[in-house]
């Protein structure tokens, strides 16, 4: 054995990690601790719910040379928004112009640093960084990440409450920047072109009175505007022992020096909040000309006639600094929304969460339709929570929730939400139970099941069957005495060919099945596969069809 086999090989930089939380812990007790972010600790950020989906991206460098080709007019990017929030006309239009202007000037200024870099350093810019005062709810967060979507940066949303002037107690501002590299996969110098967005940011002005709160919130007013400055961030959290070290590890290692920190020239800050009482700052400072002291603040909301006129100086009061409120030039508003709103939020919004509980009951093969009655009654109701938008998903669910858990994997295929519903839920409950029992009972329904599954699982497609078309199975299976799995096989061998078209003409999954289509399935598939087609040429269609169906319906499975 030579000498260097006796040497261990040295420890990982996981496991120094530990050793020294053990020693800090013996010396220290609880007084002391350090943390040791892991890649499954989950970061200190607000929750975005269906905002924050992982969808896989393409390629970072590819999004990343989209923003040097950045070429939105205001008026494009207002029409996007146009498609998903209702309302907030003003916020639409400023926000639109204000990321015009920045990504303008970043293209600009990349290609003259490439240039002249010399000639770079010298321009002058102030950055758009917004301001959006408006209460919970109204899509503020909604606007924004549609923005980040369409123009392709990353984009990372937290509360303001969360963090501390050092991180030591509460979360670490920089923390948000190293997040923006996580959202770009890595790709920091993406990220030096992403949104961050704190909401509740109001939380962190001063108040006379609380001497505490005053100082943290003017700690994290004076952090967070090192960040909307110029500043540069580390990659690696100097509190997290375990990454230092692996950044000294990596040092060591390749002798190579990586860029290890991001620049925040580049970055597009929007903070937002309700600022209950601003109004009556500003008002009283109308009135007065100059601000009596100790103005109560109390829970109004600013519209966008009253909002233009409130001044820095109002901000001020409200309990900012200076150098803070100045750092965000645009400001906007964005409105309270009524009962109208809430149901044209339900109607026209392609985010539309009615479209969201269709696609939900949908999965299960049942076709949720809602009543115009239904939605106005969603609406006052939610409008009556006080919570914005977010007030019907509540009222929805409240709603729904039942229905949602008793339909899936019985003999229902519809379910029509009407003001009768909304009102009596459980007589409504009591009805679909009782109209599923006449099948539930028999032995066809659990039948009927299986082969849907076995059919979904093949070929990723969903077979409904009608009340009438399950009558239609058992007539048929006792004439031709054969079970219905049999039946089903036989009437509906090769299906999924004709459906694959159909879905890849309009994306339908969920295939309803009446009476007709049982009595008629290759009329009932024809008719589907003709119809689907924009155009409708029948003779088109049908050659189509010829094309891509195995010929007969004793092809081989697939
Ligand atoms: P906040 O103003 O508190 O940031 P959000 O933007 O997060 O509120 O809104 C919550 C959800 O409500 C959004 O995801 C969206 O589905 C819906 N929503 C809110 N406001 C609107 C709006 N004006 N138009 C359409 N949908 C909206």
């Amino acid at each position: 054995m030579s000498k260097d086999d006796d040497i261990p090989p040295p420890p990982s930089p996981e496991e120094i990690s530990r050793k020294l939380s053990e020693f800090m812990k013996a010396s220290f007790g609880d007084a002391v601790s350090f943390s040791t972010i892991t890649d499954d600790m989950p970061f200190p950020m607000d929750e975005m719910g269906e905002d924050d989906d992982e969808e896989p991206q393409e390629d970072p460098s590819e999004r990343f040379k989209n923003i040097f080709e950045f070429d939105y007019f205001p008026r494009d990017i207002k029409a996007h928004l146009d498609r998903y929030v209702i309302r907030q006309e003003e916020a639409k239009k400023v926000l639109s112009i204000a990321v015009c202007d920045h990504y303008n000037h970043a293209k600009s200024f990349k290609r003259l640093e490439e240039d002249r870099p010399d000639k770079a350093k010298q321009i002058e810019f102030q950055k758009q960084n917004v301001i959006i005062v408006g209460p919970t709810g109204v899509g503020k967060t909604y606007l924004v990440k549609h923005i980040a979507e369409l123009i392709g940066v990353p984009f990372v949303k937290a509360d303001a409450t969360k963090f501390s002037e050092t991180g030591y107690v509460g979360a670490d501002v920089d923390d948000l920047v190293r997040e923006l590299v996580r959202k770009a996969d890595g790709d920091v110098e993406l990220a030096e072109y992403g949104i961050i967005y704190i909401d509740e940011v109001d939380k962190v002005a001063t108040q006379g009175e609380m001497i505490g709160r005053d100082v943290s919130g003017r700690g994290v007013q004076t952090t967070l505007l090192k960040l909307m400055e110029e500043t540069e961030v580390s990659l690696r959290n100097p509190n997290d022992i375990q990454s230092q070290m692996q950044a000294m590890f990596d040092r060591g290692g390749s002798g190579k020096g990586n860029k290890n920190t991001i620049s925040t020239r580049h970055i597009l800050f929007i903070v937002s909040g309700a600022f209950s009482g601003l109004e009556k700052i500003m008002k009283q400072r109308l009135r007065q000309g100059t601000i009596g002291f100790g103005a109560k603040k109390e829970n109004t909301h600013l519209d966008a006639n009253a909002f233009g006129e409130v001044e820095t100086q109002d901000f001020i009061e409200f309990g900012f600094e200076a150098e803070f409120i100045g750092r965000l030039p645009v400001r906007v508003v964005c409105e309270h929304l009524e009962k109208g709103d809430l149901l044209e939020i339900m109607k026209s919004s392609e985010g539309s969460l009615i479209r969201q509980y269709e696609r939900e009951f949908e999965a299960y093969g049942i076709k949720a339709s809602f009543e115009e009655d239904a939605l106005q009654l969603i609406a006052e109701r939610a409008a009556k929570e006080k919570t914005g938008a977010r007030g019907l998903m509540t009222v929805c669910e409240r709603i729904l929730r039942d229905f949602k858990f008793e339909l899936p994997g019985s003999s229902l295929t519809e379910i029509n939400i009407n003001r009768d519903l909304i009102d009596h839920p459980e007589q409504a409950l009591s009805r679909f139970k009782a109209m599923d029992k006449g099948f539930s009972g028999s032995k066809i329904v659990s039948e009927l099941n299986s082969f849907r599954r076995q059919f979904r699982e093949a070929h990723g497609l969903d077979l409904a069957f009608e009340q009438d078309a399950m009558q239609a199975l058992e007539e048929l299976s006792e004439q031709r005495n054969m079970s219905v799995m049999k039946l089903c096989s036989d009437l509906f061998r090769d299906f999924q060919y004709g459906m694959k078209l159909v879905q890849n003409n309009t994306g339908q999954q969920v295939f309803k099945l009446s009476r007709e289509a049982i009595e008629d399935p290759d009329g009932y598939l024809s008719t589907l596969v003709v119809d689907s087609y924009p155009e409708r040429k029948q003779g088109k269609a049908e050659e189509v069809v010829a094309e891509d169906l195995p010929a007969g319906n004793d092809g081989e499975e697939e």
